[in-house]
């Protein structure tokens, strides 16, 4: 039984926080001075803080960091993605897969059928391994091969959830899944213009980033599981226990883990499989596990799986198909995406005639061409994804063009990207791609036009850019004949239209679909008194852009570069000013103010999604009409969160603040009680 000694102070707990914050705050400076070029501070200001880590490590060795940025000279920063390797001091195992119930039934009647097994949901996201040695976390692994992992800690440590000093200091190995729930991934993935594929591809990189400032910024969560005490583990002989112990540590454990018997698992099976699409994490599978440790031991392990669990998958997530053909489909950013059009299977209920490859690098990996035979898989996301390569085909590996199909621009990586873009922004397939984004249910919702009217029109020249969308009237005739076209459908589309003019900047500005101006950088900035169109543009175009940008919080640099060079750029302001002319509404609507205000001295922030207001901002406005301020994102000023449904990293961060945490039935009781109507 680990010693349950709690020696810790509260001396300690200040020194080791202001260490942890002085590390961010150089990794941030190094940040700024060696890759971004453009210090915040002086170097004399720099030095100060520097030395005040330095001499903190001196006097309390056991609370420095492994990879302290004191040892590490600024200008390597920029060459540390090679990660250290650790050898991991526990078996890092995968899981052997089960695809149905008869499966796991027979393992358990061979096994050991009179025993008890827990149940746990199976996490899509990147494994990990955390050791804890006297309580505080030294290493942070991945999962890597052959007993040998990536030293990811730093990086790790920039998770919320994660303790860096446990409540006991004790010697612990746990393992654990890095996600990111799907609320966070959408919202963080508009911001980079839906560069990412799914919440696991992003959770993957992000925990091998080369900066740990900039992981830092990615809403990543963590669950853990199976602990390993090196010192013994005492009364610690279930699961059960092990979990209710490391849960009591401060470790995060994933919710609904049960424990059963083998009459009863497929019930149990039955209950969590229905409860799996409302979860708001990615989930793909459940993991059955004998629940006492002993019998555990006594079975152990073969060369790749231990004997004691099966992972169960509940759909057949994998198909097998032939690729017949590769498409480089050009999207609103200009970014290539290459997809293969395979022939139709029957994948987890629907039918797949298309496949992602994700990008060139992709396509080498696998070795995938024309009329190769692959499985597909889809997990989680919409997107089916081409898996691997069963047979090749005859053609080769697959070459995405070197020029633009629809506009015969050269294409190119920008930045350190993996994809290749087409960097004509008057790219005709770009072009029709931005109309889509912006007619969007996500954007601005234009009733009656969807995907099969924008491409017709768009073939026809009627509509270009966003702007000839409102001077789409003048075909109106023409559009009474076409066929599918009557009177009353064209009547709904010029209607949608006319009232899409209403909608304000906080829809307006995201739906133009400019890089790193999506929902969220609109809010910060309306919330930072940037409340119309005028406002943004005088901001982007003054003398000290960069440095007032960069003063905002919730804006990043490349967020700061991102604004200017495009409010400054003549195509873009030209489009601005012809939606103006054309009467569309590129100010915040202010809401009316009333004199009843309970919210009086409060500051809310609103995460996940919710039954009675959609979108939630209609949450936050009944709060600021009656006199609460609104925030978009969490620090130790804000006074409430008002959480929903799929709630992720917000919630984490709010509960270690100790912010009032309120639901949406107590949040309606509130309203009730003070009689404020929805
Ligand atoms: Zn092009």
């Amino acid at each position: 039984m680990p010693t349950p000694s709690k020696k810790k102070t509260n001396n300690t707990d200040k020194i080791d926080s202001e260490m942890r914050s002085l590390e961010k705050e150089i990794r941030d400076h190094q940040y700024f001075y060696y890759l971004e070029n453009s210090p915040r501070i002086t170097d004399k200001e720099f030095d100060k803080i520097f030395q005040k880590l330095k001499k903190l490590e001196e006097k309390y060795p056991d609370l420095a960091s492994p990879n302290s940025p004191t040892k590490l000279v600024g200008s390597d920063l920029s060459e540390t993605s090679d990660f250290a390797k650790f050898k991991h001091k526990i078996p890092v195992l995968s899981l052997e897969n089960t695809y149905n119930t008869k499966e796991l039934v027979d393992w358990i009647q061979k096994t050991a059928p009179e025993d008890i097994y827990s149940i746990e949901w199976k996490i899509d996201g990147a494994s990990i391994v955390l050791y804890y040695e006297d309580g505080i976390l030294k290493n942070a692994v991945t999962r890597g091969s052959g007993g040998t992992g990536d030293d990811v800690t730093e990086n790790i440590k920039t998770i919320q959830s994660i303790p860096h000093r446990l409540e006991e200091k004790v010697n612990l190995y746990v393992r654990g899944e890095v996600f990111m729930n799907f609320s966070d991934f959408e919202e963080f993935n508009e911001d980079f213009g839906g560069k990412y594929a799914n919440p696991r591809n992003l959770t993957a990189g992000s925990i091998k980033h080369k900066y740990a400032s900039e992981v830092a910024k990615r809403p990543l969560c963590i669950f853990t599981y199976d602990a390993f005490f090196p010192d013994g583990r005492g009364k610690i002989i279930t699961n059960k226990l092990s979990l209710e112990y490391i849960k009591k540590l401060g470790l995060p454990v994933a919710p609904d883990t049960s424990f059963t018997t083998l009459d009863k698992i497929e019930k149990t099976i039955e209950k969590l499989r229905k409860k799996k699409d409302s979860m708001p994490f990615p989930i793909d599978g459940l993991v059955i596990k004998m629940d006492d440790l002993k019998k555990r031991d006594a079975l152990g392990e073969t060369a790749h799986s231990p004997r004691w669990a099966r992972a169960f998958k509940f759909d057949a997530l994998f198909q097998e198909s032939t690729i017949e053909e590769i498409i480089p489909q050009i999207g609103r950013t200009g970014k290539v995406t290459p997809r293969a059009r395979i022939k139709p299977v029957q994948l987890a209920g629907t039918t797949v005639t298309y496949a992602t490859l994700h990008n060139q690098d992709y396509i080498n990996q696998l070795g995938v061409g024309i009329g190769a035979r692959v499985s597909i898989s889809k997990r989680g996301e919409i997107i089916p994804a081409v898996e691997e390569v069963l047979e090749p085909g005859l053609h080769g590996v697959f070459q995405l063009p070197t020029k633009c199909p629809f506009c015969s621009t050269k294409l190119e990586k920008v930045d350190e990207s993996v994809d290749l873009f087409c960097t004509n922004k008057k790219c005709p397939e770009r072009e029709r791609h931005s109309l889509l984004f912006f007619c969007q249910k996500k954007q601005m919702d234009i009733d009656g036009l969807g995907e099969k009217q924008i491409n017709l029109f768009y073939s026809k020249g009627w509509v270009k850019n966003i702007a000839d969308l409102y001077e789409l009237k003048k075909y109106e005739d023409e559009m009474e004949t076409m066929e599918g076209f009557g009177k009353k459908s064209v009547a709904i589309i010029l209607k949608g239209i006319e009232e899409s003019k209403k909608k304000d900047l906080r829809l307006l500005l995201p739906a133009l679909g400019l890089n790193e101006v999506g929902h969220k950088v609109t809010e910060v900035l309306i919330e930072a008194g940037y409340e119309n169109i005028d406002a943004i543009l005088e901001l982007a175009n003054s003398k000290n852009a960069e440095e007032e940008l960069n003063a905002i919080h919730g804006i990043g640099p490349r967020t700061t570069v991102a604004i200017i060079e495009q409010f400054q750029d003549k195509e873009v302001l030209g489009l601005i000013k012809r939606l103006k002319k054309l009467g569309l509404n590129f100010q915040a609507n202010a809401s009316e103010k009333s004199d009843h205000t309970p919210f009086d001295g409060q500051s809310w922030c609103v995460t996940g999604s919710f039954e009675k207001f959609q979108p939630r901002d209609r949450a936050m406005d009944i709060i600021t009409r009656h006199g609460g301020r609104k925030v978009s994102s969490i620090s130790s000023k804000t006074t409430h969160l008002l959480y929903g449904e799929g709630a992720g990293s917000k919630l984490e961060k709010a509960k270690d603040l100790g912010i009032e945490l309120v639901t949406e039935e107590e949040f309606l009781k509130i309203l009730q009680r003070e009689s404020i109507p929805l």
